[in-house]
């Protein structure tokens, strides 16, 4: 059995090729499900909000899930929606850490760093 999947809106700055993640607000997971991840609207307007007041701007995803830490099939459904968003994924199997980012329809490895 895995745990259910972490997930979590990351805001900070971001400048040229550079995302620096200063703020990191977790969400439920509303799916509750260890494979799958689902942040409720209400809580992702709030921290889109919140946000805003502290002068942070929008810079990704963050959830972990039960494989590497490479965008799933589902990841990937998910970073269409979410436009140019950072995705980073933590494996829960072999803890890796890894940052995507949907460009032109190919997913490329991104740079990201946490404060
Ligand atoms: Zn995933």
């Amino acid at each position: 059995m895995h745990p259910i999947e972490a997930c979590a809106l990351l805001f900070g700055k971001l400048s040229h090729d550079e995302a620096i993640v200063t703020k990191v607000e977790f969400a439920p997971n509303k799916l509750q499900s260890p494979v799958k991840f689902q942040i409720d609207p209400e809580t992702v307007a709030a921290a889109f909000t919140n946000a805003e007041k502290e002068d942070l701007q929008f810079i990704g995803i963050f959830h972990s899930h039960p494989a590497p830490a490479e965008p799933s099939s589902i990841d990937l459904e998910g970073m269409k929606l979410w436009g140019d968003a950072l995705w980073l994924i933590l494996s829960s199997t072999d803890g890796e850490l890894a940052a995507y980012q949907l460009m032109d329809d190919s997913v490329e490895e991104a740079t990201l760093q946490i404060d």
